[in-house]
C-alpha cells in the first residue's frame, strides 16, 4: 500500500480482496509487509502472465512480437488459440471504437484513499464501454465467486464512478487463455442497483479500514476472521496467529492457489 504525495492512501483490489478475506492478513501483507518464502512454480506463472500481458500490450500499440512468439511456444499458443476464439477482439470488424487501450489506468478518490485500477484493455464506443482482462492461470474460478473479487466489483464501479457511461452501459469480460480445448471466456454485466450496492459495500469496507488504522496506531491489532475459518486454513499466517500447528504449514504452503495468483500489471 502506496501514500501518494497528498498522503492518500492507494488501494487496489487485491488490498480489498485481503481486506475482506481477514483484516489481519491485510495488516501482515501491506502495512508489515510479512511475505512468505517465494514459491518457484508460483513465480513461474506468474512472470509467464506477464509475459502474455506484455504482449498483448505491444501488440495493441501496434508493436512487432513475432519475435517473442518464436522465442516462447507457451505464447505462441496462447495467442494463436486466443486469437481463434476471439478475432473480434484482436481485429475488429468496424472502425465505430472511439477508444481502445491497453493497461489503460484510472483512479478514483473515495474517503481518504485513492481506489486505483488497470484494465487490460478497455474498448468503447459512444453508446457502451467493455472492460477486459486476461487471466493465465489453468481453470476458471466459479463465476459467482468471481462476480464477488473485487477485481470485477472495483473496475466496473470506477469506470462509472469516473466516466459518462451509465453503469447498463459497462460490461467486465475474464478471458482464460490457458483453459482446456480452448479459451473461455466469462462476462459480468452492470446496471445502476449493482453500483449503489458496491458504493454501500466499499464506503463500509474503507470506514473501517479507518477505524482499523487509528487503533493501529495506538498498537491495536487488525481483526482476525473466526476461529474454524476456512480462511486460516491456506494462510501462510496461520502459524503467527496460531490457527494451525507448524507442522502442517509447511504441507499448506506448498499448494498454491492459482485463482490467487496476481498477475502483474505493466
Ligand atoms: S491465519 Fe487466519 S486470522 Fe490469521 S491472518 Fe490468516 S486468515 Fe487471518
Amino acid at each position: 500500500m502506496l501514500s501518494t504525495p497528498t498522503q492518500l492512501l492507494r488501494l487496489s483490489q487485491g488490498h480489498l480482496n485481503l481486506l475482506e478475506a481477514c483484516p489481519r492478513k491485510f495488516q501482515h501483507t501491506y502495512l508489515e509487509q510479512l511475505n512468505s518464502p517465494s514459491d518457484p512454480e508460483h513465480e513461474e506463472y506468474q512472470a509467464l502472465g506477464s509475459r502474455f500481458h506484455l504482449l498483448m500490450q505491444q501488440r495493441e500499440m501496434g508493436l512487432p512480437i513475432d519475435s517473442f512468439l518464436q522465442a516462447d511456444a507457451q505464447l505462441q499458443s496462447w495467442m494463436s488459440a486466443f486469437a481463434n476464439a476471439a478475432p473480434e477482439i484482436l481485429t475488429p470488424a468496424s472502425n465505430n471504437q472511439i477508444f481502445r487501450e491497453s493497461e489503460h489506468y484510472r483512479t478514483l478518490q473515495l474517503q481518504g484513499y485513492l481506489l486505483t485500477v488497470v484494465y487490460d484493455l478497455l474498448i468503447a464506443d459512444n453508446q457502451q464501454a467493455q472492460i477486459l482482462d486476461w487471466k493465465t492461470y489453468p481453470q476458471p474460478p466459479n463465476p459467482k465467486k468471481l462476480e464477488q473479487n473485487w477485481q470485477t466489483r472495483l473496475y466496473m464501479y470506477v469506470l462509472a464512478e469516473t466516466s459518462a457511461y451509465l453503469p447498463a452501459n459497462i460490461s467486465m469480460t475474464y478471458w482464460f487463455v490457458q483453459s482446456p480445448g480452448k479459451p473461455q471466456n466469462i462476462k459480468f454485466s452492470y446496471n445502476a442497483t449493482k453500483h449503489q450496492q458496491i458504493a454501500k459495500k466499499l464506503n463500509q469496507l474503507l470506514s473501517q479500514l479507518t477505524n482499523w488504522l487509528e487503533i493501529y496506531q495506538e498498537n491495536e491489532l487488525f481483526p482476525q476472521v473466526s476461529e474454524n475459518s476456512k480462511t486460516c486454513d491456506y494462510c501462510q499466517f496461520a502459524i503467527r496467529c496460531q490457527r494451525i500447528p507448524a507442522n502442517e504449514e509447511k504441507v499448506k504452503n506448498s499448494l498454491p492457489d492459482f485463482a490467487n495468483i496476481q498477475e502483474v500489471s505493466l
